[in-house]
Formats: structure tokens, sequence, C-alpha cells
């Protein structure tokens, strides 16, 4: 999935926690079960990149972000790390370590048309619109 679904994703999850303690396991989970579902990414990961930026923005200042959607959001975009660093030619494709980013008991989901890239930015849009209007 894109960078800034799995952000989406993982920011909803920790909306749910009234701690933060388990906000990096929901993050890191979501990660695993958006990546198994099929889906297209940008060709270009900086409009991802900034697509993330802009609704981690549109939280900060708009007054949705809490500690435990911080937390589950960032963790959930962490592990494409390691795909941006394959991008840019500094991993190797069997250096990644994250379920679903390598062979192994987990598959990452099979490519898809465009139309769920649209779907990408809706699901963020609402998810992003509802932790505002929800810390209102
Ligand atoms: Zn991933």
């Amino acid at each position: 999935m894109c960078v800034f679904t799995h952000f989406a994703a993982g920011a909803l999850a920790g909306s749910f926690l009234p701690v933060p303690v388990a906000a990096p396991l929901l993050g890191l989970g979501s990660h695993l079960l958006l990546d198994v579902i099929p889906h297209r990414d940008f060709e270009d990961y900086r409009i991802e990149i900034l697509l993330w930026l802009a609704a981690m923005a549109a939280l900060g200042v708009m007054g949705g972000m809490t500690l435990p959607i911080a937390l589950a959001g960032l963790f959930a975009v962490l592990p494409d790390l390691e795909n941006l660093l394959w991008k840019l030619g500094r991993l190797r494709d069997d250096q990644k370590i994250f379920p679903g980013h390598r062979p192994g008991w987990l598959r990452h989901g099979r490519e898809t048309g465009r139309s769920s890239i649209v779907l990408q930015i809706v699901f963020t849009v609402v998810v992003v619109a509802f932790l505002i209007r929800r810390s209102s």
C-alpha cells in the first residue's frame, strides 16, 4: 500500500487506544494486513511521501493528532523505509526483513489497477477528516 494509506490505517487504529503503549505493535500489524491486500502504489515514491506529510500536517494543524495516533501512524509507515532504501538502490531485495516485503510466509498483495490509488486517497482523506472531527 501507499505510505499515506499505511499512515492513515495506523492512525485510525491508534485513535482507539486510550494509552500509547500498544500503538507501535498496532501500527506494525496494520502494515502487515494492508500489504497483503491486492493494491497499486505510485511509481514515484515522492508523491506518496508528500501525501503522507500532508495527512500528518492536516492532523497536526487541525487538531486530530494525539500520541497514540502519531505513534501508531509512524510505526505503520516505518516498514516502508526499507522499500524506500531499495528504490534508492541502497538496499538489495534480499536484504529486506519485514514480512510481506520479502518472499516468505506472508505474500505481498498482487498489483491491481489505478483505481486502487484513488481508493487509498479517498480512504486517507476520510480517516483524516474523521480524526479531525472526532477531536473537536
Ligand atoms: Zn510495506
